[in-house]
């Protein structure tokens, strides 16, 4: 995780908007309760997923790596109550976190949740002719390119792809293991797709916001 300045991190926060309690709430417990919790996206990314969402008036969402449901729970209260957004995950554990958070958040009817392996549930769900206006990717980092090709043609014209840690703590400069290059890898290759206008935003661990042309 690459981190501001402390000093700079309190004013970032500061100037973002106020954390959901429902948000607040999770964040206190995936904390206590659940390893790698350091994970999870935290209030100001919280509130950029929530920007984007309602920038492209997202009325469907594909999440790619649920964890304990924060992310998921964020873009859902941005969403209209007739939306969609379909969360996968292959963590059952982490996922009835998620579910009770997501049902406490009155979200039972936005959010589905799909357990098992994502390029399969993609697979089922372009099968379906499900297409969104944002796919967000925050899951195992080995995927990141095989995830690109799989929902670059779900992500409806003028929708986004995003895209979670993709600086990787600054790895992907000199990559030293297999997830550091599968996440260089996939910086190049969305950097490159012409089906794409994108941008690496140096946020927190580094998110790619990219336009599906
Ligand atoms: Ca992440």
């Amino acid at each position: 995780m690459l981190a501001l300045p402390p000093i700079l991190e309190r004013y970032v926060r500061e100037h973002a908007p106020q954390e959901p309690e429902v948000l607040a709430r999770l964040r206190s417990k995936t904390e206590a309760e659940v390893p790698m919790a350091q994970m999870l996206v935290g209030p100001v990314e919280g509130a950029l997923l929530q920007l984007l969402v309602r920038l492209v008036q997202a009325r469907t969402v594909l999440e790619i790596g649920t964890f304990t449901g924060y992310s998921a729970i964020a873009m859902a209260l941005a969403m209209p109550p007739d939306g969609k957004l379909v969360t996968c995950d292959i963590d059952e554990t982490t996922g009835r976190i998620a579910q009770a958070f997501i049902d406490e958040a009155g979200l039972g009817a936005v959010v589905e949740r799909r357990i098992g392996p994502a390029l399969g549930t993609i697979a089922e769900l372009a099968g379906g002719g499900m297409r969104f206006d944002l796919v967000f990717i925050d899951a195992d980092k080995k995927n990141y390119p095989a995830y690109l090709d799989a929902v670059a043609d779900l992500v409806r014209p003028g929708g986004l792809l995003v895209a979670d840690n993709t600086l990787w703590g600054g790895f992907v400069v000199a990559p030293p293991d297999d997830d550091s290059r599968a996440i260089h890898r996939f910086n190049e290759k969305i950097a490159r797709d012409p089906r794409f206008e994108s941008i690496l935003l140096p946020v927190r661990d580094g998110i790619v916001v990219a336009r599906r042309r």
